[in-house]
């Protein structure tokens, strides 16, 4: 039986013990970990501008993610009560189905040039300069090629518009183990001035695009018709039709996929905007559709796969100064950007069926109002143990509200 089997069932300090011996934490680290204030102002003030504090949220793991015959625990941050239960649901599902399997492309980030003011040769002399382009970009891309990445190839395409017709100049840079934009913009920079010499005009953006369709991770489930049963199959396919057929609810699917996603993001101290902005244009490029697809297979199985670009790192900018990020990297062991973008497309994946699984069969409040009505009896201003038994009568009731609660709590306090 696997050391985390019944985690959530356990109190912090032992599921802190089953880490220490599991994933190596030191007591040091765990002493992070529990220090709801670990994240020292002094770091914080080196990290953003005109900082006044520093905002906590809740840091859990979802154990028994099973990818490419690697067992994972995944570290999730997030406030919102049901994301870690519905994670650590599918994929303990997907386990008893033989688990995930992922790939990733290689590490490409992508970046653009505009240039301003081009003749109608622009193109042709970008083409005739092109090897030279690429050397000096090779060379500006040095640093990465110690790592195994570097400058991969360049190219150019016009676009008229009302402003006239611009070059954009495209960089494909592979940039390892890091998020690369700080990367990528530096090179942009950089071989800005050769760009005006060879082809004319003047460099106005020159940026990273977040739509890093070079760098794509995909992952994949089959879960058997035997432990999901026919019926939730048929449930969770007609929920799926629903999504691939009418935005509104794509909007909220694709919301769903993030969830997972998002709470890997942050955990691993990355940078969830970019992860947001890229996924989601990605999802609208052919008409805003599922990041996912789900079907059944020759013999009735459940077939779920995901495709999304993830432009996340191991190391580099936020993930060196945030000690927690570094923490969560050591929990879920991974050796490389790639490799965490695979986990998190089988996050995604597991977050989605799950939800899937429980919004086509019993609804999903049943489940979300069970783990909200600890949230609630917060708010209501239960403190300590009270937290618990107010929890426990507003599922026995059936009714979540704070004034629930409150009336709950009266009651216990003998008010
Ligand atoms: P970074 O500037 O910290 O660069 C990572 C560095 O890590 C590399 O330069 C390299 O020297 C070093 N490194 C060590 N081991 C490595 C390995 N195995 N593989 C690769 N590099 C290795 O960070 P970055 O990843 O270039 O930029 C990410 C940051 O940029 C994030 O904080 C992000 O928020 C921010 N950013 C994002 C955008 C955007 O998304 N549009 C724009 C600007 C900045």
């Amino acid at each position: 039986m696997s050391a985390f089997s019944g985690f959530y069932k356990k109190t912090i300090p032992e599921r802190l013990e089953i880490l220490k011996t599991e994933r190596g934490l030191t007591d040091e680290e765990v002493k992070v970990l529990t220090d709801s204030g670990s994240l020292s102002l002094e770091t914080a003030n080196h990290m953003i501008e005109n900082v006044i504090g520093v905002e906590h949220l809740p840091l859990g793991v979802a154990p028994g993610f099973l990818i490419n015959g690697k067992e994972y625990v995944v570290p999730m941050c997030i406030e919102e009560p049901s994301v870690i239960a519905a994670a650590a649901n599918g994929a303990k599902l997907a386990t008893k189905s033989g688990g995930f399997t992922a790939e990733a492309d290689e590490p490409i980030m992508t970046g653009q040039v505009q240039i301003l003011g081009v003749g109608e040769d622009a193109l042709e002399k970008f083409e005739a300069n092109r090897e030279e382009i690429s050397n000096a970009a090779k060379e500006l891309c040095l640093g990465m090629e110690q790592y195994g990445g570097g400058f991969r190839s360049c190219e150019a395409h016009v676009l008229d518009t009302k402003r006239g017709k611009m070059l954009i100049a495209i960089f494909y840079v592979d940039v390892r183990d890091a998020m690369g934009a700080n990367t990528i913009n530096t090179l942009l920079e950089k071989i800005s001035p050769l760009l005006e010499e060879k082809i004319g005009g003047k460099t106005r953006l020159r940026i990273l695009t977040n739509l890093a369709m070079r760098r794509k991770a995909r992952a994949k489930c089959t879960w058997k018709k035997e432990i999901l049963g026919e019926e939730t199959i048929e449930a969770i396919l007609d929920a799926y039709e629903l999504a691939a057929n009418d935005i509104y609810r794509c909007c909220t699917h694709n919301k769903g996929i993030m969830n997972g996603v998002d709470a890997v993001a942050l955990a691993t101290g990355n940078d969830w905007r970019a992860v947001e902005a890229s996924v989601h244009a990605f999802a609208a490029m052919d008409g805003y559709s599922p990041l996912n697809k789900f079907y059944k297979n020759d013999v009735g199985d459940l077939v779920g796969e995901i495709e999304l670009p993830l432009t996340v790192g191991t190391v580099g900018g936020a993930i060196n100064t945030n000690p927690i990020a570094k923490i969560s990297l050591k929990i879920l062991g991974v050796k490389s950007a790639q490799e965490l973008s695979m986990v998190m497309a089988s996050v995604g994946l597991a977050e989605n069926f799950a939800a899937l699984r429980a919004l086509g069969t019993e609804g999903i409040q049943k489940g979300h109002m069970k783990l909200h009505a600890a949230n609630l009896a917060v708010t209501a201003g239960a403190k300590g143990d009270e937290i618990e038994l107010v929890s426990k009568k507003l599922a026995e009731g059936g009714k979540y509200s704070v004034e629930a609660a409150r009336n709950i709590l009266k009651e216990l306090r003998g008010e």
